[in-house]
Order: structure tokens, then C-alpha cells, then sequence
């Protein structure tokens, strides 16, 4: 029986790997499908993790976190969890893509959530050098210049509006001409100057050079008119797909998820479900960010332990 299994390893999986083998937990393991470190080691630079003021990549960032956990005892393994389901005794039972099966008296669910894309040309091969899914990792970089946001959504509207902070104006474009975003959030963005709406249109094409994106080109759905924006930033907020699937069951899933899937959990990062804690990008409210899921991390392992020790009694 493990003390506890650890499913992701990206920033969350790893500090709770830190926090719960460096707090005494023996027996526990980290599931990982991938390699360590989670998505932002696809990050070509990173420069809001506090305490490390040159700007790295994220891999680079993430390189010796593996390293920090393997001193404390944690183990990893590189499989992919299937499916998290509860014992008769309140234990939970994991199986993996090999064929491989656990018991564990706690689990941390540490496994993401993506952003979806837009499908628009342009968009995998400028992804990273001009297109972005979030505003505050790659924001700063357009200080003072021109960007284009996609979407009609809360998540759009409320990026626009930080960008509209940072860049000298911001195009909001949206497919509709009515927006899903809250009232309130809608009207602070007609409100502010430097946001431009362009809606009912569909983006064309993001286009650009070996430098990254020079522009979007969108056409009217109205009369097929072609406008060309010219931004060397385009921010796409259309959904985000959270990867839930470990804690699906026939019926649901195993705790309270809400409309969007995200998980549900307290300041504690415990779940409906006593002894499962979720942390980082996959539960509610998260602001997608390193520091932020490591600290969810930490968090959900320091909850964890006092949840063995008194199952342990
Ligand atoms: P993830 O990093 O998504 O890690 C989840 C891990 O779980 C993955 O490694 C995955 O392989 C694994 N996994 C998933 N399912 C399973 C399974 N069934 N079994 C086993 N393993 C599984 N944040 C910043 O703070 N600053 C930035 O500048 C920044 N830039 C970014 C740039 C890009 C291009 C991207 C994509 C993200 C960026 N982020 C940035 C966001 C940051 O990467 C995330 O907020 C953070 O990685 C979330 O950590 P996490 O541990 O919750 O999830
Ligand atoms: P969302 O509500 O699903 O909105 C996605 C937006 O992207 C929609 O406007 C949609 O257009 C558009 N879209 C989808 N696919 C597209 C495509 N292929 N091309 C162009 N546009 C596309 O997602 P979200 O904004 O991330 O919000 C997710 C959930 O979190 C929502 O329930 C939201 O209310 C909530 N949220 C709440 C807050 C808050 O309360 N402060 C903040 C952020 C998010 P259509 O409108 O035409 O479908």
C-alpha cells in the first residue's frame, strides 16, 4: 500500500513530491506519462518564476526539480495513470497504461489542463514566435506594442483587459457579434479605449516571418470584406480542455467537478473526496501559473500527510 501516488509531473506533481517525501512520507510515487517537468517545458522563455532573474527556458527552469525530489526518496514512474477509483476501506486503486496496479491510502491529481486551439492557419507554426495562449507569461513581451486577442469568452475579455495594461491597444476578435463573457466583464471592455472590437468575423490566417507573426487576417461574416491587423502578438482564449480523464468513473467522476470539468477543491487542495487532493492547472480557479501550481503542490502534500498520519492512526 502506498502512502501516497502522485499523478503528473509537471510543477505541482513535482513540489508535492518534494513536500511529501521530504515530510516523511515513505512510500510514494509519481506518475508521470511524459518526461518530468510538465507543459512549460515547451516554453522558450520564462521570466516570472520568482527568484530566478535571467530568463531561461522552461525546460532549463525545470531540469533539476526531479533531481531535488529523488534526494527525499520519491519515486517515479514513467506511465501514464488510467483510471483513480476508491477502494471498499476509503484506499484508492490506480491502474496504468502497462497494465501495472497500486493501492494508496491518498492521491494528489496533478495532471493539467491544455488550452484548445483555435484552428486557424498559421496557428501551430506561429505558436510560441507570435501566437500564445497566456497573457501573463507572454504579455510583458509586448510592452508598448499592437496585440490581437481571439475569443468571446470570460477568459478573453479579462485578458484583453490586462493587456490593455501593457501593450498601446489591443483588437479583440470574436466569430460572434454577441459575447458569452459576464455583462459587467463585457461593458468594462466596450469601455476602454484602447480595446478595439472587431466581431462576426473568422480569423483567415495568422501570418508572419522567420522573426515570428507579423499579422492576422480576418473576414467578415457579414460581407466577406478581408481586413489585415498588423500585430506581432496574437492571444487565443478559446476554452481550455482539463485533463480529468484519471478520475472519470462509469457514473461521473470520483470527486465535485464544475461545468468546465475543472476540479473542485478547498484552500486545503482537497477534494469532495476525502484523501484526494488536486492540484495546479486542473482545479478551479487556478491561475495557470508555475509558481502558482507548485504552491498548490506543496499545499496538497502537506494536507496529504496529515490525512496518512491519522488513517495510519
Ligand atoms: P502541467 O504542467 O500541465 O503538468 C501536468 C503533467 O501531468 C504533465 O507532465 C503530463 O504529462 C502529466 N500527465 C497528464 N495526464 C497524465 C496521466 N494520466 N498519467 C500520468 N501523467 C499525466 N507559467 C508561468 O508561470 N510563466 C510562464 O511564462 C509560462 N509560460 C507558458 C508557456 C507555455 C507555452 C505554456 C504551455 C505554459 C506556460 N505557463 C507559464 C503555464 C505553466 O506551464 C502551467 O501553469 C504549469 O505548468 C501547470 O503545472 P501543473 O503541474 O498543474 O500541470
Ligand atoms: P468559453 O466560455 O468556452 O469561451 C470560449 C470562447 O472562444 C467563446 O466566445 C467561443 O465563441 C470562442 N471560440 C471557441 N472556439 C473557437 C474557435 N475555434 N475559433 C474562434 N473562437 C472560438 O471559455 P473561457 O472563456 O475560457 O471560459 C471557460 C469557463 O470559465 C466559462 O464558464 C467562464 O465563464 C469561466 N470563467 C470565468 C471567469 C470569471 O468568472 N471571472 C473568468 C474566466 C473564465 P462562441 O461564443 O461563439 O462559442
Amino acid at each position: 500500500m502506498l502512502d501516497l501516488a502522485i499523478i503528473g509531473g509537471g510543477p505541482a506533481g513535482l513540489t508535492a513530491g518534494l513536500y511529501a517525501t521530504r515530510g516523511g512520507l515513505k512510500e510514494v510515487i509519481m506518475f508521470e506519462v511524459g518526461m518530468p517537468g510538465g507543459q512549460i517545458t515547451q516554453s522558450s522563455e520564462i521570466e516570472n518564476y520568482p527568484g530566478v532573474i535571467e530568463v531561461v527556458t522552461g525546460m532549463e527552469l525545470m531540469q533539476e526539480w526531479p533531481k531535488q525530489c529523488g534526494r527525499f526518496g520519491l519515486k517515479t514512474e514513467m506511465d501514464e495513470v488510467k483510471r483513480v477509483s476508491e477502494n471498499s476501506d476509503g484506499t484508492f486503486h490506480i491502474v496504468t497504461g502497462s497494465g501495472k496496479e497500486y493501492d494508496a491510502i491518498s492521491v494528489i491529481t496533478c495532471t493539467g489542463s491544455v488550452p484548445k486551439r483555435a484552428g486557424f492557419k498559421g496557428e501551430e507554426q506561429f505558436f510560441g514566435r507570435g501566437v500564445s495562449t497566456c497573457a501573463t507569461c507572454d504579455g510583458f513581451f509586448y510592452k508598448g506594442k499592437e496585440v490581437a486577442v481571439l475569443g468571446g469568452g470570460d477568459t478573453a475579455l479579462e485578458e484583453a483587459l490586462y493587456l490593455a495594461n501593457i501593450a498601446s491597444k489591443v483588437y479583440l476578435i470574436h466569430r460572434r457579434d454577441e459575447f458569452r463573457a459576464s455583462p459587467a466583464t463585457v461593458e468594462r471592455v466596450q469601455n476602454n479605449e484602447k480595446i478595439e472590437l472587431i466581431t462576426s468575423v473568422d480569423v483567415d490566417e495568422v501570418y508572419g516571418d522567420k522573426m515570428g507573426v507579423t499579422g492576422v487576417r480576418v473576414i467578415s461574416k457579414k460581407d466577406g470584406s478581408v481586413r489585415e491587423i498588423n500585430v506581432p502578438g496574437v492571444f487565443t482564449f478559446v476554452g481550455r480542455d482539463v485533463k480529468n480523464d484519471v478520475i472519470k468513473t462509469e457514473n461521473g467522476f470520483l470527486c465535485d467537478v464544475n461545468a468546465a470539468g475543472e476540479v473542485i477543491v478547498d484552500l486545503k487542495m482537497q477534494t469532495s473526496k476525502k484523501g484526494l487532493f488536486a492540484a495546479g492547472d486542473m482545479r478551479i480557479d487556478a491561475p495557470k501559473q508555475v509558481v502558482c501550481a507548485a504552491g498548490d503542490g506543496a499545499t496538497a502534500a502537506i494536507n496529504a500527510i496529515s490525512y496518512v498520519d491519522e488513517y495510519k492512526g
